[in-house]
């Protein structure tokens, strides 16, 4: 798809990089350039300054118009095939071309020179090609903008020279860089680690450790409410819900496979009689012994378990981050083990699940069609005719809810392909989700069967459906796409009650308990602060709805219903609660 689009704005990209190249070394002379690619959001160089001033953040506007300048002159491309001795000529006293150039003759592929601009713009690089072809007309002057500077290792090895990694953004337009320019300001602001903290949603504790988030009330009010809509929606599909301890002896992994997979990642324990324990980094090797607990008919088939809980996976500390990335996390897991004719329903009761979940905070989804990968069949467990059954079936499935979907080779798990949901948030960015697994090495590891029409053994299958994934995730994801502006069915705090003066108070505690006797979560602001106060911190708490309770509600027995979007609305004291409850119900954003 669209892959002529993509390669031409990397076109845009690589060419970029090089006119970048060259306005440094115009203006910083004794600069030794390295490597600079095309990247996501835009490109780099990086490039040694040692020797001779060093280009900062503050030396970016400059070189930025310089770039400009360079566009007007850049037209056309030429490149020739070099010789090994040619092009060490051509880059002597820079030790990185240099070294390129030796590891690229020892390849032995062709060493090519690309040059653009004339007389004082003209620009000479080491390079494979891949360039727009007529830069000065195919490159909007106000699609490109300089970002940072950072540093970075030549070759990203720490004992190798420190250089500085000029970073510039591109798109295919200037509204594109706008729009991108807004979401990365927009993402700061919606952070979830600090919006988590001002919310007091979680925390992490230097004494527990990191990747161990902390779930204070708010928050633990939040993850329950999400983990029991989940649940409302599988029971709906007739899943029922078992329990696990979260270690288990080492013979369990052995046998799933993961105990050789996994073992980095696993938390290992020896008990103080010697044996091998593990803490559950996933769930399904626990699951197939709640099956295997006895022999099934095909009549008590597809058995469904649904199962909200911690799994502990050791990653490394530099990958940690707030709850995107952490070492202790909750899924709301369930797995299906069912006949192979059964799969295909169940795999679109589990997508209708997906698609009301998401649908219901307003995230568009996409799916991936994750695939194994045919060059490397040493990654995963099983025979090659059974992954191309059950591709088959996921193909089938996303083909026939005409789903927004795409295919992504080397993308399965090493036990089985899987449907990968993507969310788009409201901000624009892409989250992979939910997904949906199609497991027939398990079944076939820890020996599950039924008994068939014929009284005879017939192997399963299994299938893994995550909705959430792991919670902690979906709550990242969640709090950066409401900016923590939860709907009022989610929000720990739904209204809060503010007395005017203490004369109101009496009337003010007749509109709490009125709506704490429906079993709304409302809280009562009686504190010796102005008014002007009281209502600047209910809209920081980014709370659906404020109550002001003054002379007028009093005498008229009214409610006013105010709502962080800045609406009003004049209620009977009566109907409040009720008027709450039916929002609730509908889980309205
Ligand atoms: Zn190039
Ligand atoms: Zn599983």
């Amino acid at each position: 798809m669209c892959s002529q689009h993509t390669s031409s704005l990397e076109f845009k990209r690589h060419t970029l990089a090089h006119m970048l190249a060259k306005a440094v070394v115009d203006a910083y002379p004794h600069a030794k350039l390295t490597l600079g690619p095309a990247i996501d959001t835009g490109f780099y160089y990086d490039i040694d300054f040692s020797g001779g001033p060093t280009l900062g953040d503050d030396g970016l506007k400059e070189i930025e118009k310089a770039m400009k300048k360079l566009l007007n002159t850049w037209t056309a491309w030429s490149h020739r095939e070099v010789t090994v001795e040619e092009a060490r000529a051509h880059f002597a006293g820079n030790p990185y071309k240099l070294e390129l150039i030796e590891e690229i003759a020892a390849r032995g592929e062709a060493i090519t020179l690309y040059t653009c601009g004339t007389g004082k713009s003209e620009f000479t690089d080491l390079c494979r090609g891949g360039h727009t072809e007529n830069p000065h007309e195919e490159i909007p002057a106000d699609c490109f903008k300089l970002d940072k500077v950072a540093g970075a290792y030549w070759r990203g090895d720490e004992t190798k020279p420190m250089l500085s990694r000029i970073y510039g953004l591109a798109f295919e337009t200037k509204a594109d860089l706008d729009a991108y320019l807004t979401q990365i300001e927009e993402a700061k602001k919606r952070d979830h680690k600090k919006l988590g903290t001002e919310l007091d949603l979680f925390s992490f504790s230097p004494l527990v450790g990191p990747g161990l988030p902390l779930w204070s009330p708010k928050g633990t009010l939040l993850r329950n409410l999400l983990d029991d809509y989940v649940w409302k929606l599988r029971h709906a599909a007739e899943y029922e819900r078992v329990e696990i301890p979260h270690i288990t002896k080492k013979d369990l992994y052995v046998v799933s496979g993961h105990w050789d997979k996994y073992k980095d990642e696993l938390f290992r324990i020896t008990t103080r009689e010697g044996h091998e324990f593990a803490m559950k980094p996933m769930n399904c090797p626990h699951h197939t012994q709640i099956y295997a607990r006895r022999q099934w008919s095909y009549r008590d088939l597809p058995q469904r378990y649904a199962n909200s809980t911690a799994c502990y996976r050791d990653e490394q500390s530099g990958e940690l981050s707030g709850l995107s990335r952490v070492r202790a996390f909750t899924q709301d897991d369930a797995h299906v083990f069912c006949r192979m004719t059964q799969a295909r329903e169940e795999f679109l009761k589990i997508w209708d699940i997906v698609h009301t979940f998401y649908g219901t905070f307003g995230f568009k989804l996409r799916v991936r069609i994750s695939k194994h990968d045919p060059a490397k069949p040493e990654a995963y467990l099983g025979d090659k005719d059974r992954w191309a059954l059950a591709e088959g079936i996921l193909e089938e499935i996303a083909k026939e809810k005409n789903a927004d979907s795409f295919e992504g080779i080397g993308e399965a798990a090493f036990y089985g392909p899987k449907l990968d949901f993507m969310a788009k948030d409201a901000i624009g960015r892409d989250w992979q989700v939910a997904t949906i697994q199609l497991d027939m090495n398990m079944p076939e590891r820890f020996d599950l069967t039924c008994i068939n029409e014929q009284g005879e053994k017939e192997r399963i299958v299994m299938i893994h459906a995550a909705i959430m994934g792991s919670i902690e995730r979906f709550m990242s994801i969640l709090i950066e796409h409401t900016a923590g502006n939860f709907p009022l069915w989610l929000a720990p705090e739904q209204v809060r009650i503010i007395p005017v003066a203490d004369v109101h108070i009496a009337y003010a505690e007749e509109v709490y308990h009125a709506l704490k006797a429906v079993g709304i979560r409302a809280t009562f602001d009686d504190a010796n602060d102005s008014m002007g106060k009281k209502i600047r911190a209910a809209k920081q708490a980014k709370l659906p709805y404020f109550i002001v309770v003054g002379d007028k509600e009093v005498a008229d027995k009214k409610v006013t219903l105010e709502s962080r979007a800045g609406t009003s609305q004049e209620l009977d004291l009566h109907i409040i609660g009720n008027h709450l409850l039916a929002e609730i119900e509908t889980k309205k954003m």
